[in-house]
């Protein structure tokens, strides 16, 4: 079986005072947890999660990255800046930098390429808005989004990715798909997955994002293909991010 990830995604939140809290409360609730977990942090506070995390069963990582090597681009964060402060993984094209930030998946398999080429994990997010769900297009904006990360890997860099198929319509709206309806688009990414490379399709994490609780997790993660879970909202609560860990299989 593949092992469970959970991510916590803070968004745009958090302060020094805060983050202490949280990061002691998770770190403090681990014991027992069959799953690995992280939390992708805002930028300026990769240097406080260097120091809180290190040595602990907590990852850390940032939740984007310029596709660009360093140099003269203001206000951007270079892969190797992230590496730097010990990130693990990195968060690529998030709905809300698709949405608010016009990141085309172009450009999106750009930065995922320069998180790999920096020796961390890219975390690609992918998902249909309520119109294109209700359109009957779910799968295909989901294979249009990862596929254009695989056209440019090549094979044997596959398996070093991890998917997070995230309904924009269940992100932060207290909206959940259900456990059969996310089966069934990880079934069908992992499945696009495999017919790039094999063995990659087996190993390759995919997680599932969008208003998952304490009181859905577990049911989500029982699904086969359901790996895990990135999580909004419920991660910013050291209890609520440790009951999600907690509830993986
Ligand atoms: C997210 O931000 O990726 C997310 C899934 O948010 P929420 O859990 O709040 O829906």
């Amino acid at each position: 079986m593949r092992r469970k990830l959970v991510v916590g995604n803070w968004k745009m939140n958090g302060s020094r005072a805060a983050n202490a809290t949280l990061l002691a409360g998770v770190v403090a609730g681990l014991d027992g947890a069959r799953a690995d977990c992280a939390v992708c942090v805002p930028s300026p506070y990769l240097a406080q999660c260097q120091e809180a995390l290190a040595g602990s069963a907590v990852a850390w990582g940032a939740q984007d990255v310029s596709d660009k090597p360093c140099g003269a681009y203001t206000g951007e964060v270079c892969a190797s800046m992230l590496t730097d402060f010990g990130c693990r993984y990195v968060i690529v094209g998030h709905s809300e930098r698709r949405a608010y930030h016009a990141e085309s998946s172009d450009l999106v398999a750009r930065k995922a390429l320069a998180v790999l080429d920096a020796g961390m994990t890219p975390i690609v997010c992918v998902g249909e808005t309520l119109a294109e769900r209700e359109a009957g297009s779910t799968v295909a904006v989901v294979s249009r989004q990862l596929g254009a990360v695989l056209d440019m890997l090549a094979p044997a860099r596959v398996a070093q990715i991890v998917v997070a198929y995230e309904p924009v319509w269940a992100i932060g709206t207290g909206k959940t798909a259900t456990p059969a309806m996310a089966q069934e688009v990880h079934a069908q990414l992992r499945a696009q997955i495999a017919a790039k490379d094999a063995a990659a399709g087996a190993s390759v994490q995919i997680l599932y994002g969008g208003s998952m609780k304490p009181d859905n997790a577990a049911e989500l993660m029982a699904q086969p293909d359901i790996d895990g879970g990135l999580i909004g909202g419920a991660a910013l609560k050291a209890g609520d991010f440790l009951a999600i860990i907690h509830a993986a299989p």
